[in-house]
């Protein structure tokens, strides 16, 4: 008994480096939320892009209400703050395009994946990160703009914390057969005007410290889904364009 009690007891206790090695990915070279890959080169001079929504977009929101989501996130000076629990679109979506700014709140102490966390979840299941990672340093594949446990942005496009920042996603679903997943889900990601992810394969729905993998069954259309991870990032301007 004591020899299994103590381990358990300790498994908290332990610093990064002691932790039990995540598995290989089997798409690089590196481990999943491997400290020692290479982060991107940081670009400067993007900008947080403001679109209007098209006439044809779904407006998830505009600053007036929370309609278009599961759960009432307060607005606050017309942002959508991340609060409680992760809120969903009413409306689901398969292929699409989607617009949306965040923001990290100036002053909030932020250290690797704590204080500055959220995510955009495609169709409910393949995040693309939301971190502070203009100064704050984690592994590559959990910083801002990477496709979370599997891909890290090409560049490192991160405005200050404090700043709004946008996401220009265009994302296409897997396509599914009588014998499971047939084509996988890929993505485009324009942080801040800048090209991060080019077209990406998605490996599968997004898990911490697994190989992700796709699930035998899919559904067609799934909502758009933001997360709460206990940090209250702030939202605007948020509109999808299906793409099917
Ligand atoms: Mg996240």
């Amino acid at each position: 008994m004591r020899s299994i009690l103590i381990p358990i007891l300790l498994a908290p206790l332990l610093t990064a480096a002691e932790k039990p090695q995540t598995p290989k990915q089997p798409w690089s070279e590196y481990r999943v939320h491997d400290v020692s890959r290479p982060h991107p080169e940081k670009v400067t001079g993007g900008a947080c892009v403001t679109t209007p929504a098209p006439s044809d977009a779904v407006v998830l929101f505009d600053g007036s209400g929370t309609d278009a989501l599961t759960v009432d996130w307060p607005i606050q000076d017309g942002s959508l703050v991340a609060n409680g629990k992760d809120t969903r679109s009413k409306e689901e979506f398969a292929s699409c395009q989607v617009h949306l700014e965040w923001r990290i709140p100036a002053g909030r102490k932020v250290k690797d994946q704590v204080g500055g966390n959220s995510g955009v979840f495609l169709m409910d299941r393949y995040e693309v990160q939301v971190q502070e990672s203009h100064t704050n340093v984690t592994y590559a594949d959990g910083q801002a703009a990477a496709l979370y446990g599997q891909t890290p942005p090409l560049l490192n496009a991160s405005l200050p914390q404090g700043e709004w920042q946008s996401y220009d996603i265009i994302f296409t679903a897997p396509v599914y057969g009588d014998k499971g997943m047939e084509e996988p889900a890929r993505v485009t990601v324009i942080h801040n005007g800048v090209v991060v992810q080019d077209n990406t394969e998605i490996y599968g729905g997004t898990v911490f410290r697994r190989i992700a993998k796709y699930s035998a069954k899919h559904p067609e259309k799934a909502p758009l889904r933001l997360q709460w991870h206990k940090d209250p990032i702030e939202y605007r301007n948020i509109w999808v364009r299906p793409l099917d």
